[in-house]
């Protein structure tokens, strides 16, 4: 009783750590704007070539921290932030709202290779850059449910719903990985589809592994009361089609006419290993110095943030992805007014809250601060489309309102 109020008083502290670094944050922005308006070299920008702040990846960590910094920019700055990207699922604009036209350039277009001072483009467009965040993420593989295949939108949604229709045709549905999207995907199918098979394939002893043994046996109950098969402790080593089965490393063979990978992020950090080999990891990661900035001595211009860099986060996610690219922004901004970066990214537990969701219908909640003491929340889910309308508002946009509008300004800006 005593560790779960000191656990509620602990992230009490930490939201209000968050309000008070929003407060002091807004306090230097203004005194920025301050000191600017009075200074006598604040116009003595004009004419000078445009200084680049490029930024690879528009998802959760790239999109804010392009964001921040042109939200950032003083006026008349020679700065300007080039943001990357090469997907448009979403309706990417009304983020931007604030932001100059001047200020930002997007494009639409994959990064397909790194200098020490400019970003070569599938197309064949150089960029240089003054600085350079890189926020690529990671996948497990190119395809569904890890990520979408196309950079068409229509086509995006037609091969979630071809993803939808195999598993509605499928008679034994096999997952691979017992992380949340593994969990979810499993009492999803097995609850929208009670007749089918569903296996849940996982090489720990528990899913959901990384977190507390309160939430591991919550997500083992959820998936036995809808009747998903666990398989613990063993691998998926292949897949024969024909015969309509997959093999695991213990010689099992498991019934399976659709497969799905929901194991083994990857970082995308193949531009950054060939720009700096020493700073990438074994498993793919780049290492990062607390303040985003790549661990790398001779480039300190060079930042990384979210899924593809390595931090002590211990649980990689969209909260720590924009607080780690809060981070690196900031810096960015100290660093184009002449002083230090001294922002620091230290991983805060609270960042791990999730809601895990155990079918259709039902969800938990879960923090914890992985020293054992965790807080459990069930509920029943009553909005198909989980928060997601919620997603749409915090993204600045207006709950499945198309706007392909407000990104358009900001396009083709050579
Ligand atoms: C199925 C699934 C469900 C999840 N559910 C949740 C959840 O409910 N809540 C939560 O907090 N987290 C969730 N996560 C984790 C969360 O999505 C990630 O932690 C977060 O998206 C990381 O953000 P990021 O910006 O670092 O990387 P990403 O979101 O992976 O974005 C990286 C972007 O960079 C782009 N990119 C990569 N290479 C290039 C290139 N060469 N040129 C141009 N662009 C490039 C990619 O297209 C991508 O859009 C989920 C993850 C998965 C796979």
């Amino acid at each position: 009783m005593f560790k779960k109020a000191w656990l509620i008083a602990r992230a009490v502290g930490s939201i209000g750590s968050v309000i008070g670094y929003l407060i002091s944050r807004s306090a230097w922005m203004r005194m920025r704007r301050i000191r600017h308006r009075f200074s006598s070299a604040s116009s003595s920008h004009a004419g000078h070539e445009l200084r680049n702040i490029v930024v690879i990846g528009a998802s959760m960590a790239g999109y804010h921290a392009a964001k921040t910094i042109a939200e950032s920019l003083l006026p008349g700055s020679p700065y300007r932030v080039v943001g990357h990207e090469h997907k448009a699922f979403i309706p990417y604009g009304p983020y931007l709202r604030r932001i100059p036209e001047d200020a930002l350039r997007w494009v639409r277009g994959r990064a397909v290779g790194i200098t020490r001072d400019s970003v070569r483009l599938g197309s064949g467009e150089e960029i240089p850059y003054e600085f350079l965040i890189v926020a690529t993420g990671a996948g497990a593989t190119d395809a569904l449910p890890s990520r979408v295949d196309s950079d068409d939108l229509s086509e995006g949604i037609s091969q979630l719903k071809n993803m939808q229709s195999r598993i509605k045709e499928a008679k034994n549905v096999v997952v691979v990985g017992g992380g949340a999207a593994g969990v979810e995907l499993a009492t999803d199918a097995k609850s929208q589809y009670p007749e089918k098979t569903v296996v849940l394939v996982h090489s720990r002893d528990s899913v959901m592994h990384r977190f507390g043994p309160g939430l591991q046996k919550a997500a083992m109950e959820g998936l036995k009361d809808l009747g998903v098969e666990i398989i613990t402790g063993d691998r998926l080593i292949g897949e024969d089609k024909e015969r309509s089965v997959v093999t695991l490393r213990s010689g099992k063979e498991v019934e399976c006419d659709f497969l799905v990978n929901c194991a083994g992020q990857r970082p995308n950090s193949t531009l950054l290993a060939e720009l700096s080999p020493n700073s990438v990891t074994a498993t793919g990661h780049a290492r990062a110095k607390p303040t985003m900035q790549i661990d790398d001595e001779s480039l300190p211009n060079v930042y990384v943030c979210g899924d593809v860099a390595e931090t002590s986060t211990p649980n990689p996610n969209s909260r720590s992805a924009r607080a780690q690219a809060q981070v690196a922004a900031d810096n960015v901004v100290l660093a184009i007014d002449g002083r230090k970066p001294t922002r620091e990214y230290r991983p805060n537990w609270l960042e791990a809250l999730i809601k895990l969701t155990l079918g259709l219908d039902k969800s938990v909640t879960h923090i914890g601060d992985f020293s054992g003491t965790e807080m459990l929340f069930p509920a029943k889910e009553k909005d198909l489309a989980l928060m997601s309308g919620g997603a749409w508002k915090h993204m600045g946009a207006t709950p499945f309102q198309d706007d392909t509008e407000s990104l358009q300004r900001f396009f083709n800006k050579a």
